[in-house]
C-alpha cells in the first residue's frame, strides 16, 4: 500500500516535471518515506504575498497535485481512500491546502480550488500507461525499498516504452487488463 501511494507521488513527479530526490518505503526515514523535494517549492526568499507570478503559481499547482498523488494512486489501486483522505486531513492533503492557499487565500475560492487540483492530479491516472508505471515503479520499491530520483526515472521511461511496445503488438490480454478510467 505505501508503495503505490509513494509511487503515485513519484510518477505524477515524473509527468509534471517535479523535482524529487528520491522515493522510498523506508518507514522511519524522514517522513513515512515521502517522496522529499529538496529544494522545497519555493527558493529561499520566497514570498507569496510578493511573489506570485504566472510561473511560481504554475509551480505551487504541480506541487499540490503530486500532494493529492499518493492518495489518489492508493484508491486506484485498493478502492478506498485512507481515512485521513477521506476528510482532507492526512499530511499530504495539509500540504496540498496550505499551498494552495499561497494561490487564492481561503474560503469557498480555496475549496473549489482545491477540488479542481484534486481532480486534475486524478485526471492524470485516467491514462492507463501512467497506472502501469506506478505498478511497475511500486514493484521496485518493495524490492529495494528506496530509489534514487535517476533510478525511478528511468524505471518510469522503462514502463511506458513496455507499455506503448504492448500497444503496438496488439497484447489484447495486457491491454485490457490496463484500460482508461473513467471516475465518478
Ligand atoms: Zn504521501
Amino acid at each position: 500500500m505505501t508503495a503505490i501511494h509513494e509511487a503515485g507521488h513519484a510518477v505524477l513527479c515524473f509527468l509534471l516535471q517535479v523535482r524529487f530526490s528520491y522515493v522510498s518505503i523506508i518507514a522511519d526515514e524522514d517522513w513515512l518515506g515521502v517522496v522529499i523535494h529538496p529544494k522545497g517549492v519555493y527558493g529561499k526568499n520566497f514570498d507569496p504575498e510578493i511573489d506570485l507570478s504566472p510561473a511560481t503559481k504554475d509551480k505551487i499547482e504541480r506541487h499540490a497535485k503530486v500532494c493529492f498523488a499518493g492518495q489518489i494512486a492508493e484508491r486506484i489501486f485498493f478502492g478506498k481512500l485512507p481515512k485521513a483522505d477521506q476528510k482532507r486531513s492526512s499530511d499530504d492533503d495539509h500540504r496540498a491546502i496550505d499551498l494552495a492557499s499561497d494561490v487564492v487565500g481561503g474560503g469557498k475560492v480555496l475549496q473549489a480550488y482545491i477540488d479542481y487540483l484534486y481532480a486534475s492530479a486524478e485526471g492524470s491516472f485516467r491514462n492507463p500507461m501512467h497506472r502501469y508505471a506506478i505498478r511497475v515503479l511500486a514493484d521496485e520499491l518493495l524490492a529495494q525499498k528506496k530509489l534514487g530520483s535517476k533510478k525511478a526515472r528511468e524505471i518510469i521511461t522503462k514502463a511506458f516504452n513496455n507499455f506503448i511496445e504492448k500497444h503496438q503488438n496488439h497484447d489484447e490480454t495486457f491491454l485490457k487488463k490496463w484500460k482508461w478510467l473513467e471516475f465518478e
